[in-house]
């Protein structure tokens, strides 16, 4: 599925994120909330990991044939997937094989994915950011970051987490981080985008606290790949 990235200043949806889903005969469509674990606990992470960079770079090629420009696809990455150089050569495969351009994909790591095995994971980081690839950060602030690791991470955005939007406007503690995160990100030259987002309250106020884009059921739910071509024609055109 796909949830788009909206530009907070002009309405204007800049990207979208690559969710997966499972479509099960027995389950109906089951949340990467509970198998995603599961498949990093046996392993299978791996070739499900490999599965989705192709896949979705496979999709990103249709829309481009369907009309659909200017638009990056974030792509969510485990921990284990950035413990080898595969990930270089699976990265450069699909983007080549379906002619694409580094700026057609975002690579979203979480903060302790990006903490584990430091100096593996910083030269492959570092690898993807010289080819042109995006790097965001995701759920930040709920994991044990370093501040002295991140300003060495070759990233350019943050995902402000879920957890701290929701209650923004009622919890003064969230407020805060909130506040401070966007400041720290700034006056790092990261760009923030807001997960989760969605009342128009919460909208306001991360937009009055310059938060650069944002993502949440405000905007949509994440959908599938038909629903998301016909959400593109029609917000592409005619910007809200
Ligand atoms: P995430 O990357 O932080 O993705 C955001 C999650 O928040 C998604 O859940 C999305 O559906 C949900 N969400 C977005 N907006 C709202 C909102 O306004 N309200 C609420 N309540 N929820 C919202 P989802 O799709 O269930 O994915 C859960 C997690 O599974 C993702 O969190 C990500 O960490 C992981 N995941 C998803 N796809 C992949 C994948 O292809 N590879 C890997 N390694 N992990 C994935
Ligand atoms: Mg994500
Ligand atoms: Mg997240």
């Amino acid at each position: 599925h796909f949830q788009p990235q909206v530009h907070t200043a002009t309405g204007r949806v800049l990207g979208l994120e690559a969710l997966l889903r499972w479509n099960n005969p027995t389950f109906g469509s089951v949340s990467p909330m509970r198998f995603i674990a599961i498949a990093e606990e046996t392993g299978l992470i791996q070739p499900l990991g490999d599965w989705v960079i192709w896949e979705t770079c496979r999709q990103i090629r249709q829309m481009k044939q369907r009309g659909i420009e200017g638009i990056r696809i974030a792509i969510n990455i485990s921990a284990q997937q950035l413990r080898h150089e595969n990930l270089l050569l699976l990265v450069r495969g699909a983007l080549a094989c379906y002619e694409l351009q580094p700026e057609d994909i975002e690579l979203e790591v979480t903060e302790s994915t990006a903490m584990q095995n430091p100096e593996t994971t910083l030269s492959i980081l570092d690898q993807l950011a010289a080819m042109g690839i995006m790097l965001a950060i995701d759920d930040f602030g709920t994991g044990y970051s370093s501040l002295a690791y991140l300003k060495h991470l070759p990233i350019q955005r943050l995902k402000l987490d879920r957890s701290f939007v929701k209650d923004i406007e009622t919890d003064a503690n969230d407020a805060a981080i909130c506040t401070a995160t966007i400041a720290l990100g700034h006056s790092l030259g990261l760009e923030l985008v807001a997960e989760g987002v969605e009342t128009e309250e919460q909208r306001a106020f991360l937009a009055r606290l310059g938060c650069d884009m944002l993502q949440g059921y405000l905007y949509s739910k994440p959908m599938p790949f038909e629903a998301t071509i016909a959400y593109l024609k029609a917000h592409l055109a005619t910007p809200s």
